[in-house]
């Protein structure tokens, strides 16, 4: 560290054998050039540029809540405009707290076991800057969302894949044994998952919890779907199994069930014991989460009624009804997801050697804009899947799938 020397001292003179110049210090690190944009963004931005119809990106843009957007307007009119806590303003934090409780009977301290975070993105970093250190293993189910395999990356952590089995992605117990080592220290589990909309069963989340209490493992819970279960299914937080809570990162947020997925607002719950560190990571990065927004979110979680979740689920199931029923037509066999709102199918009837391909060939036929398989397996895997998302006002899916189904026709 450079001091300035006090006014009464004399000057430092140069030193006089100055180090050798080296060459090559003007460069990215190590990490930036395997770096390239998502998959997900690219089509974004192809789907823009044509002002196709963008069932890609996973952007949410059904309405937010009256409730959310009144808070959030109002408390910036009331000047809650500057940092808050790092980990968050009181009343969001007990919100959360009371929220843990209703949902799932799980009792977490707003003092000390709650972080707001900047969107369930910066939690998921907070966690694995506190709890993980380069070249320990985490173990990830695929197909996987891309954001956590690169977010280890990112910190040098390695990523270890555990296949799930077609149809339905069932969980394997002897492929997840096979690929615990030394090195593992956390599974990450996201449940109901993107993009294979798969909602582990309790017998499924009994097994994971097994190993992790065997095995001596953190769990760390990407829950940010929580509400978006069909067909009468029940989202279980896996912190709720024995033995879990104190070894269970509970990640969620608002993104998805207030359609606010530009206000970077999520959270993390967890044992007091991991939050100092926690927090202190998040706030290095982000400081806080967006001071008035917190408001927004936290007068939702106050006000909305039980049905306004019911709602919410009912309302993207009609959405995912419509959907499979327009990709069923234009020969794009779909699976039906169990949660979450996105579907993959089966794009082999489209041109194109890749799954990549395949999207941008889909695009230009039809101005409706999905995602490459690829992006959620290993190299080689997803090759003939398309990701569409359905979480759009209505009038944009129908008009999608109408697209979709007049490529049937051609
Ligand atoms: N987790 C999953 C599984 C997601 O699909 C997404 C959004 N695509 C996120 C997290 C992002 O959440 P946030 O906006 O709260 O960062």
């Amino acid at each position: 560290m450079h001091t300035t020397p006090a006014a009464s001292e004399p000057a430092l003179s140069l030193p006089k054998a100055c180090p050798e110049p080296v060459e090559g210090r003007l460069a990215l690190s190590h990490l930036a050039p395997g770096t390239v944009q998502s998959e997900i963004r690219a089509m974004s931005v192809a789907c823009d540029q044509m002002g196709g119809i963008n069932l890609a990106q996973g952007v949410c843009d059904t309405p937010v809540p009256a409730q959310v957007e009144e808070a959030a307007i109002q408390a910036i009119r009331d000047g809650h405009n500057i940092y808050t806590r790092l980990d968050g303003i009181a009343r969001l934090r007990n919100a959360i707290a009371a929220k843990q409780q209703r949902d799932y009977a799980l009792a977490y301290d707003p003092e000390t076991e709650v972080l707001v975070a900047s969107g369930a993105t910066a939690g998921l970093h907070a966690a694995c800057m506190a709890l993980l250190n380069p070249g320990d293993e985490v173990l990830l189910f695929e197909p996987f969302y891309g954001y956590h395999v690169a977010t280890l990356k990112s910190l040098r952590i390695d990523p270890v894949l555990v296949p799930l089995a077609e149809p339905g992605w069932a969980l394997d117990t002897d492929t997840l044994h096979a690929a615990i080592t030394p090195r593992t220290r956390a599974i990450i589990l996201n449940t109901p998952s993107n993009p294979g909309g798969k909602v582990f069963s309790l017998s499924e989340l009994e097994t994971v919890a097994e190993v992790c209490r065997l095995q001596d493992l953190f769990l760390v819970t990407d829950e940010i779907y929580e509400y978006f279960v069909y067909d009468g299914l029940r989202h279980i937080s896996p912190a709720t199994l024995p033995g879990m809570r104190e070894r269970t990162i509970v990640i969620s947020g608002f993104s998805k069930t207030f359609s606010v997925t530009g206000w970077r607002l999520g959270y993390v719950t967890a044992d007091s014991k991991w939050m100092p560190a926690m927090s202190y990571f998040h706030d290095l990065t982000y400081v806080c989460a967006p001071s008035a927004l917190q408001h927004g979110a936290a007068a939702g979680l106050e006000q909305l009624p039980p049905s306004f979740y019911t709602e919410l689920a009912a309302s993207h199931q009609d959405k995912r009804t419509r959907i499979l029923s327009a990709l069923t037509a234009t020969g794009l066999t779909p699976t039906t997801p169990a949660g979450a709102y996105y579907v993959l199918a089966d794009a082999s009837s489209i041109p194109g050697k890749t799954a990549a391909e395949k999207a941008r060939n889909l695009l230009a036929a039809t101005g409706v804009a999905s995602v490459a398989g690829s992006a959620f397996f290993r190299p080689g895997r997803g090759e003939n899947l398309l990701r569409f998302c359905f979480a759009k006002k209505d009038h944009d899916l129908d008009e999608a799938c109408a697209r979709l189904r007049r490529l049937s026709s051609t």
